[in-house]
């Protein structure tokens, strides 16, 4: 029997799936350079006083936006028994959840995204310069012009926190155009934020569309675009820097006798493959990336297993694309990622929502962490690929989002846990 027939007829029942990428280059081989996420870096230091002194959250690490890695060996054994196999090698979590501003991976990527293109504005109107105090952005003349501009997203919720927030601080009239699965929580906070929020009983694809048609037609506005930005992949890319400083701080070796397994929630792509494109640029084959999706929006296994890229969509395997995972309730990858990740990235698995609701009690329960339901994808890959691998696999779970859940809402996640 083809092995791949099975598989999409499994993708098609909507059964978790497990696939290896069997066109794995042996060498990372990717369009953009160790030279852009360098010029990323730069641009987020640049921005760092202007950061500190808006958010004083994170004034501690000065004006950096990041978050910790956290071990979390208690988690081993309630996993081992509900995979019913044991779990070999060290388990960590990258507090994405935990990150300043807006409390999820888009933290990163999104709010680059708008500090690039407030320093390309500022630089043009020559109202900053690169070696400029950019505390100055707060000043009533500079604020003045940003009011005048408007940035547009569309999103499920999560990189509409993060423009929003940003967009707003730093002055630009913002819309966000939102999605069905959004949580009432996030629109509410975007409008006392002074945020337009567009509603609509679509999918993320057409929110994104609609985003992007109004805003094309206003030359004021620039469309923050998730499906195509180059500047949100490479802001995500910087986490790998910074998670290389930790990782070395923590003693943690990753070289071919000490592995790196990295498990990715996985929407449109730009967060996952942003993190994989600047982990395999600084580790090599040495770590291994895989993308966990929702088993009804397994938009970046179906691009790469297929072939199609975002020709494809959940939709054309009869899959709904509705999950209690609402940061990645995506049906179609983007296309610049899935080029990026085709012979990149090592794997992806499919995860059912009542699973995601398992992990998350299971890690509030053992280790006191809540996160939302989206970043708890990662934990279903461990069933894979813990049991083959060396005991001395580093294990991170990229834990991608909730610091901003209210506690009524995270009551009620804790309540649908089963397990
Ligand atoms: C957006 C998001 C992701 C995935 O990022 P993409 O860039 O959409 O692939 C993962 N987890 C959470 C919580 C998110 O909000």
């Amino acid at each position: 029997m083809n092995p791949d027939i099975s598989l999409f007829d499994l993708i098609r029942s909507a059964e978790p799936v497990f696939w290896q990428n069997p066109e794995l280059s042996p060498i990372p081989n990717f369009s953009l350079t160790e030279s852009d996420v360098t010029d990323a870096e730069s641009r987020l230091r640049r921005f760092a006083p202007w950061i500190a002194q808006c958010f004083p959250e994170t004034q501690a690490a000065c004006g950096i936006i990041e978050s910790p890695l956290t071990p979390i060996p208690q988690m081993a054994e309630p996993l081992a028994k509900k995979f019913g196999k044991p779990i070999r090698g060290n388990l960590w979590l990258k507090r994405d959840d935990s990150l300043p501003v807006s409390g999820s991976v888009k933290a990163r990527g999104g709010i680059y995204a708008v500090l690039k293109h407030t320093e390309d504005l500022l630089f043009h109107e020559n109202l900053l310069t690169s070696d400029g105090d950019y505390r100055t952005i707060s000043q009533d003349s500079i604020k003045s012009f940003l009011h005048r501009k408007k940035l547009a997203v569309g999103s499920t919720g999560n990189l509409g926190l993060s423009i929003g927030i940003i967009g707003a601080a730093l002055g630009y009239q913002t819309s966000v155009y939102i999605s069905r699965e959004a949580r009432q929580w996030k629109k509410d906070l975007l409008r006392a934020k002074g945020v337009r929020v567009v509603e609509s009983e679509q999918n993320y694809e057409a929110a994104v569309a609609a985003g992007r048609a109004e805003s094309e037609a206003d030359p004021d506005s620039y469309f923050i675009d998730d499906e195509r930005s180059v500047d949100l992949y490479i802001g995500y890319a910087v986490a790998a820097r910074r998670l290389q400083t930790q990782l070395k701080e923590a003693g943690i070796p990753v070289d071919s006798d000490h592995p790196l397994n990295v498990y990715l929630p996985c929407g449109v792509g730009g967060g996952p493959g942003g993190i994989t494109f600047g982990l395999k640029l600084i580790f090599g084959s040495n770590v291994r990336c895989y993308f966990a999706e929702p088993t009804q929006a397994p938009c970046m296994l179906l691009a790469i297993a297929t072939g199609k890229g975002s020709r494809v969509s959940a939709q054309d395997y009869g899959l709904s694309g509705i999950t209690a995972a609402d940061g990645l309730a995506v049906t179609r990858a983007s296309e610049l990622v899935w080029r990026e990740m085709r012979t990149n990235l090592d794997g992806c698995f499919t995860v059912r929502d009542e699973d995601l609701f398992a992990y998350l009690r299971m890690l509030n329960e053992n280790c006191g962490i809540r996160i939302e339901p989206s970043a708890c994808a990662g934990f279903a890959g461990l069933q894979y690929i813990a049991k083959e691998t060396e005991p001395n696999t580093t294990h991170i779970i990229w834990s991608t989002g909730g610091g901003m859940v209210p506690q009524e809402e995270m009551k009620n996640y804790l309540q649908l846990a089963d397990f």
